[in-house]
């Protein structure tokens, strides 16, 4: 029986009329919307539908008929297919409208806030090569070594050498690496078997230091022959200071194992923001974007208007940067973050750029918000930078017994901060909302918020 207006397989013309929020064009057929990867809105295009759901389907274009004035010509493709770079067909500017307008939806539909100004999208200048950060799976390939990224949805791996986005220097090292392996005959890790050994390179390089760091991660606990493998990475890549081999035994698609040794050198880099330094060790996170980083703690500063009497709270502090940031400006920052190396260098970086009145703490920030509360600590900003899945409610709850005059929110997913701004709306009045791209070429949507108490 014929539900879906569409079946598989199916050969059909559609419109397009909006975009997802992961930038897949939008086409309707008797209502039912078909996503469409490569399409924008206002083009018209022939389509084979890949899938056809109960409530939705995919297609893939066959054929363009019209061209939005958005569209820049694809460069990559390869870049669309792993999802590396999902907006790199739209310019510039329409993906920065993009990305505010995404803000504005998420306001109005889930928080209920249509008044909210958010302001136009801050980008950047040359919005490429702005990753430090690559974590690059390895997969031997019709026999060779590459490297590259997974096909969407798929582990199969495309290899890619020009990864656009990332530093061109980390490219350049991941291909040297690559090279250097496969000369040393390592074997290298089979997903389908879990066999093999060496899984993925992650490399990070400080964006003014230029300190690189290396982390193999392998699946065993040795590699075969690591000392010439070292030696012979320390040749070809003199910026390397910081060799890792991390071990991941498990069948899964987390990156990270537990355990780490240190090959070479130190175990953390260095990198500056805002004319401070900062260790960054490989558990530590550490913002990929660094020259827009600056721009958004800097905007985060101007919202929470500081003076000398300010006592702040950092929530989700990684290694401390938004609260050493402020420091200078402000009576304490107390810093909270739940990984135990990220408040190690945050104490380190504390004491290296001589800021003493900060306090940092290890533990869950619901939990270290509490015990903060019940110590009569009185914050007169409180700073949240969560991950993707937002704040909790009991986290919420503490903030607002708390009172803080102002809340700067440091969001890098819209629908949670709508959601979460809705839970503050009884105490707190939405000032503004600053998008800022963090993540040009990607449908990643990133902002600053200012709430201010009633
Ligand atoms: N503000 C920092 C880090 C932001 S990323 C910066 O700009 O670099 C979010 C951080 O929250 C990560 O370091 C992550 O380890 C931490 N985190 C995740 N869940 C947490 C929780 N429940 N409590 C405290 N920190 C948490």
């Amino acid at each position: 029986m014929k539900t879906q207006p569409v079946q598989k397989n199916e050969t059909i013309e559609v419109e397009i009329i909006d975009l997802t929020h992961e930038g897949l064009g939008v086409g309707k057929v008797d209502g039912y919307p078909l996503f469409i990867e490569n399409s924008l809105p206002g083009e018209k295009v022939k389509i084979l539908v890949l899938k056809a759901g109960t409530k939705f389907g995919y297609g893939k274009v066959l054929e363009r008929l019209t061209d939005s004035p958005d569209r820049v010509t694809l460069t990559d493709e390869s870049l669309l297919r792993t999802g590396i770079a999902p907006l790199q067909h739209m310019t510039y500017e329409a993906q920065l409208l993009f990305k505010q307008k995404q803000v504005e939806k998420v306001l109005e539909k889930i928080s209920k806030m249509p008044d909210v100004p958010v302001l136009p999208t801050v980008g950047m200048v040359n919005p490429v090569g702005y990753r430090n950060k690559a974590q690059i799976p390895v997969r031997k390939v019709a026999g060779q070594i590459e490297t590259g990224f997974y096909r969407k949805n798929s582990h199969d791996l495309i290899p890619i050498k020009d990864f656009h986005i990332q530093d061109p220097a980390i490219d350049q090292a991941i291909v040297v690496i690559r090279d250097i392996l496969a000369r040393f005959n390592v074997k290298i890790y089979d997903e389908k078997g879990h066999v093999g050994n060496l899984r993925h390179i992650i490399i990070r390089r400080g964006h003014y230091s230029h300190q690189m760091m290396v982390v193999l991660v392998t699946r065993t606990g040795k590699i075969f022959k690591h000392e010439q493998i070292t030696e012979e990475i320390l040749k070809e890549l003199p910026e390397v200071v910081s060799i890792i081999q991390n071990i991941n035994p498990d069948k899964t698609n987390v990156i990270l194992g537990k355990e780490s040794k240190l090959l070479y050198g130190k175990d953390h880099i260095e990198d500056q923001l805002l004319g401070k330094t900062y260790q960054i060790s490989a558990p530590s996170f550490y913002q990929v974007n660094t020259e827009q980083t600056e721009f958004m703690y800097q905007t985060a500063m101007d919202f929470a208007g500081l003076s000398k009497d300010d006592i702040i709270i950092d929530a989700y502090c990684g290694i401390g940067t938004i609260g050493l940031s402020m420091a200078d400006r402000v009576n304490h920052v107390y810093g909270v973050e739940i990984v135990k190396e990220a408040i190690d260098d945050a104490k380190i970086n504390a004491f290296n750029n001589s800021i003493e009145n900060v306090t940092f703490k290890t533990g869950s920030a619901e939990k270290v918000m509490q015990k903060w509360k019940e110590s009569g600590i009185d914050p007169t900003v409180l700073v949240v930078d969560p991950p993707r899945k937002g704040l909790t409610e009991p986290f919420i709850e503490t903030a607002i017994e708390m009172q803080p005059e102002r809340i700067i929110y440091i969001s890098c997913n819209p629908a949670t901060l709508a959601r979460d701004l809705k839970l503050f709306a009884s105490n707190y009045e939405v000032k503004k909302v600053q998008p800022i791209d963090l993540f040009p070429q990607t449908h990643h949507v990133e902002s600053v918020t200012l709430l201010q108490r009633k």
